[in-house]
């Protein structure tokens, strides 16, 4: 079955085809002629099953076959809604909009909480026909008389019982009194509880009922990507990536406690918020990192492959690994934090010149080369030497040594795990370097914990 057999547009069909799908997933292939027909759908289907392109895809195309309805109050009116329960889905379904409607005239834009209300003013005072937003941050543009929501034609709820969940069910009380009487609903829920049956039921007219069983998550399935990078540019190209994707709940991997440390505090530096966790952080401390990460609030977890292993995240979104793990296997225990059903997951590495070797043995491990995408503007220098690394076991030595004198490279040397490693003691291939957990650095004491100002709050 193609897309196109599904009564897509050419312009749909070559974005998509861009993307590099050939098939629709099942949920396309029964949502999509569903949506297209006008009615209201029911859908039960979690992420990873390709909802997103189940209801995106045929929303572009409807929009773009009708007439775009004459302006009221000086600008053409909101035509299609989305509300999903979380920032990172907000920004994630929006981002799908844009990419599979960019050979359509069609407009969209994100709306979420916890940054600036201003520029979201602006925008909305241009032309938004597709508009993504939490519910939260929606009513107060309602309040604010920014935002109008009386020409919606479609409405989609997405991850329904989630929101549920986080309680938004008043919220989405008052957006639906907001609603035309007459228009589409589609509303895709993981499971169906009561209350969700009764929301449905409220809500939906003779839905098309759907639903599709979860897509596999192994690692296969985890989109896997290696971004080459000088090593004085890891910071850099990291903060790029996160703010140019709006990478949220991004669990960030690096070799040793004060590289997390280190790292942690740059990213906040930047506007990201972070936080790092490793063997040296008292449990308090540890607890409340994971706990405004899991929620949300804490963009990014910059945590040592110990630190990480003791603690209960799994189904993230983004795992960066921001320096290669010397012993192949732990490429494979930090990638098998994301997979999120399906390809939703996505685990990238940075890599220097300095760590070709352990990008050999993990390839060599796990029976494939990662495609390689150079991010322009962050092109690695191809004259570039490589340097040892540090390793974990040596970090403690260093730091006991006392990190000022043996340890000049730790400075100014951002992307840099940590100290130059000891003369004639290469550490390629060295020990797993258990000695670093929980063992007191003799060393200057690991930075606080850093959050910032910046644009997750
Ligand atoms: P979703 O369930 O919408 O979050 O999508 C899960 C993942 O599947 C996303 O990474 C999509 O890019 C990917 N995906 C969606 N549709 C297809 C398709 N037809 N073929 C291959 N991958 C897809």
């Amino acid at each position: 079955m193609s897309f196109a057999s599904l009564g897509l547009s050419e312009a749909i069909v070559r974005a998509v085809t861009e993307r590099g799908y050939t098939t629709p997933t099942p949920i396309q292939a029964q949502a999509i002629p569903a949506v297209l027909s006008g009615g209201d759908l029911l859908a039960g289907a979690q992420t990873g099953t390709g909802k997103t392109a189940g209801f995106v895809l045929p929303i572009l195309q409807r929009l773009s076959q009708e007439p775009r309805p004459a302006a009221a109050h000086g600008r053409a009116p909101i035509r299609a809604l989305v509300l999903t329960p979380t920032r990172e889905l907000a920004a994630q379904v929006e981002e799908s909009v844009r990419e599979y409607g960019k050979h359509l005239h069609l407009h969209s834009m994100v709306m979420f909480g916890g940054v600036n209300i201003n520029p979201q003013m602006q925008k909305l005072r241009g032309q938004v026909d597709i508009l993504v937003a939490t519910p939260g941050r929606l009513l107060d543009h309602v309040q604010q008389k920014t935002v109008d929501l009386a020409h919606i034609e479609i409405l989609v709820l997405d991850e329904a019982d989630r929101m549920l969940d986080m309680g938004f069910i008043r919220d989405i009380k008052k957006i639906l009194a907001l609603l035309p009487k007459k228009r589409q609903n589609l509303l895709f829920s993981a499971t169906f509880s009561d209350e969700i049956k009764a929301l449905a039921d409220g809500l939906l007219d003779k839905p098309a009922l759907i639903e599709v069983a979860r897509r596999n998550a192994t690692a296969d399935t985890v989109a896997q990507k290696v971004y080459p990078v000088d090593r004085d540019k890891k910071r850099q190209l990291l903060t790029h990536l996160i703010q140019e994707k709006q990478w949220f709940q991004v669990l960030v991997f690096t070799r040793t406690k004060h590289g997390a440390n280190r790292l942690a505090e740059q990213l906040s530096k930047d506007g990201i918020s972070a936080m790092a966790i490793h063997g040296n952080k008292s449990q308090a401390a540890r607890t409340r990192a994971l706990a405004e990460f899991k929620t949300g609030k804490l963009q990014v977890l910059v945590a040592t492959d110990i630190a990480a292993r003791g603690i209960d995240i799994t189904e993230l979104p983004h795992v960066v690994n921001y320096e290669l793990p010397n012993v192949p296997e732990d490429y494979v225990h930090r990638i098998g934090r994301t997979g999120r059903a399906g390809c939703e997951g996505e685990a990238v590495s940075l890599v220097c010149v300095d760590e070709h070797k352990f990008l050999a043995d993990i390839e060599r491990l796990i029976k494939r080369k990662l495609p390689r995408e150079v991010v322009p503007g962050f092109e690695p220098d191809p004259n570039a030497r490589p340097e040892p690394i540090m390793l974990r076991s040596q970090e403690h030595q260093q730091r006991g040594r006392g990190h000022g004198q043996s340890a000049p490279r730790a400075t100014g040397q951002p992307g840099r795990a940590s100290g130059k490693p000891q003369a004639g003691k290469p550490a390629l291939g060295g020990n797993r370097g258990g000695a670093a957990t929980g063992a007191k650095p003799a060393g200057p004491k690991p930075a606080a914990m850093h959050r910032s100002g910046g644009r997750n709050r």
